[in-house]
């Protein structure tokens, strides 16, 4: 198309996840002319209606329930007399959902952008189809997103076999759920029902839950969660889930081959990764095809091999998480209105929002290991006093430094408020923080902080605490 014809948007973006509803946003607040294709009933994608939001509503109503179940709060000298009101429970879910939901469609009327309701499919390299309307933009952003991978053989009906989603929205308390995948949606949603009184059982394929993350990490998360009650069984695969009369039978096989054997459930949560949205997208019509993974491959500038298509969030390479969705569609219109949109991708913290809470940023200390010398600093949250008088004492925080320049290269840590003590640690080192510069940090006391002030100070084996 010729550079002088009339477009009907400078700027169209595909998707209203947090990656699309910011990419729009911030392209409206630049000045550009801009819609947003949604295919689902409401905005904010998967992380506000099935994913980050109702999981963290769910997360933090059983934490309390727990708490008040278990005896936590008794030892607190609180009393109570606890009742599961899970319809309730589920309301306030939803209206979590509605609410945040609602209030990106606020954000669009108030920045004008144009949301076309419908699926939007590629007609050209200019041009998508939205449901019956064809729109043309100067500039396109995929922002698609994920959807939940399928276990091969396995149906996923939503009653007895169901994904997150099914799991979010369970009607009873199951007797005995069997997770599929311990990464971050098995062992957030596996403690949710273990919480409000399932029997859990956890089946990785690997050797230890939570692959990316920190090898002690790893480990030590693995006893917590054990020690709250969910049995793991690792280095297994499922291979066959048949269902009957509302009860599953699944057949487990160990990784590397073996004898089959099969285990019982009334609820099996498939949660073994997510793959990128591109069906029905028409990528070809553009020009485009997916690599190998499924995912549209784009520059450091968020650009596909074709001019005028950008994407961004989970259906590009790269971690899927909401906020590096959201800071690549800031980045993103950024760089169609000319600026210089940048997201440093080795600085992406990740959060497990379980009890305690899983938290990391950086490299892990095996990866920093294999590129050089390091030094690494530990310090337990046994001896944070804070974490201490809480009756909160699992979980350690550690700080990996570059041996010679002692840059900090990772921070990782179990607490129960990590996915807030992560953020100091991620600005540290977007600043290019020494582990020197965090351990001469003044951090207020007594606040779970000071554990990363202790582990830096660590680094050079001088904390104060232990
Ligand atoms: P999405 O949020 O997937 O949005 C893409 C949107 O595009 C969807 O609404 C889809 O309907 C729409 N779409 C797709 N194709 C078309 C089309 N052809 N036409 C029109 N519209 C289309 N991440 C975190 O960082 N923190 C968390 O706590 C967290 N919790 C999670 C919990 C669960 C249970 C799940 C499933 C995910 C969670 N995530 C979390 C991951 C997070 O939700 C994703 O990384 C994030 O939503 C990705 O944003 P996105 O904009 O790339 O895509
Ligand atoms: P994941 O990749 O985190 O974990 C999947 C796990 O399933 C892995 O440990 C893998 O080894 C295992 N697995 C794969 N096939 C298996 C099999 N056949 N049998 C047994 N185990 C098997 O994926 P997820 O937990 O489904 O989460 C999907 C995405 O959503 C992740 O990328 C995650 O970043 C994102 N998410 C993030 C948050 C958060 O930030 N708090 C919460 C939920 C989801």
């Amino acid at each position: 198309m010729a550079d002088e014809q009339q477009y009907d948007y400078d700027v169209l973006v595909i998707g209203a996840g947090p990656g699309g509803y910011v990419a729009a946003i911030r392209a409206a607040q630049l000045g550009l002319r801009t819609a947003c294709a949604e295919s689902r009933e409401t905005l904010g994608g998967t992380c506000l209606n099935v994913g980050c939001i109702p999981s963290k509503a769910m997360l933090h109503a059983s934490e309390l329930y727990d708490h008040a179940a278990n005896g936590a709060m008794a030892k607190l000298g609180i009393k109570t007399q606890v009742e599961l009101d899970l319809e309730t429970m589920h309301g306030q879910r939803r209206d979590a959902v509605k609410q945040l939901t609602g209030g990106i469609e606020y954000l669009f009327k108030k920045n004008k952008v144009t949301w076309l309701k419908g699926r939007a499919a590629f007609q050209d390299a200019h041009s998508v189809s939205v449901g019956d309307q064809r729109v043309t933009a100067r500039n396109i952003v995929i922002a698609t997103g994920s959807s939940v991978t399928a276990l091969p053989g396995v149906t996923i009906d939503q009653q007895v076999v169901v994904d997150s989603t099914g799991a979010l929205e369970l009607p009873r308390v199951p007797e005995h759920m069997v997770v599929i995948g311990g990464g971050v949606i098995g062992l957030e949603l596996g403690s949710v029902w273990r919480r409000l009184g399932a029997k859990v059982t956890c089946v990785e394929f690997l050797d230890q839950i939570l692959p990316g993350f920190d090898g002690d990490i790893r480990k030590e998360s693995n006893k917590i969660f054990k020690k709250q009650g969910i049995e793991f069984r690792l280095s297994t695969k499922v291979t066959n889930v048949a269902v009957e009369g509302g009860k599953a039978v699944l057949t487990l096989e160990p990784a590397q081959g073996g004898e089959a054997t099969t285990l019982e459930a009334d609820c099996v949560l498939v949660s073994i990764g997510r793959r990128p949205n591109t069906d029905g997208l028409n990528l070809e019509a553009a020009g485009l095809a997916t690599n190998q993974r499924g995912q549209v491959e784009i520059d450091h500038d968020f650009r596909t091999k074709v001019d005028g298509i950008w994407a961004i969030g989970d259906v590009v390479p790269g971690p899927m998480l909401a906020h590096k969705a959201e800071d690549e569609g800031i980045a993103v219109a950024e760089n169609i209105a000319g600026q210089h949109g940048i997201v440093n991708h080795d600085v992406i913290p990740s959060v497990v929002y379980t009890w305690p809470e899983i938290a990391g940023v950086g490299l892990t200390e095996e990866v920093a290991r294999e590129r050089g010398e390091v030094k690494v600093g530990k310090f337990p949250m046994m001896a944070n006093s804070r974490a201490k008088t809480n009756h909160e004492p699992d979980g350690f925080v550690k700080v990996i430094a570059d041996a010679k320049t002692d840059r900090v290269l990772g921070v990782w840590c179990i607490a129960t408020v990590g996915g807030t003590m992560i953020a100091q640690a991620a600005q540290a080192m977007e600043f290019g923080a020494t582990s020197e510069d965090i351990a001469y940090t003044c951090h207020a006391h007594p606040t779970h902080s000071e554990a990363i002030k202790e582990a830096a100070m660590a680094v050079t084996g001088k904390p104060i605490h232990i």
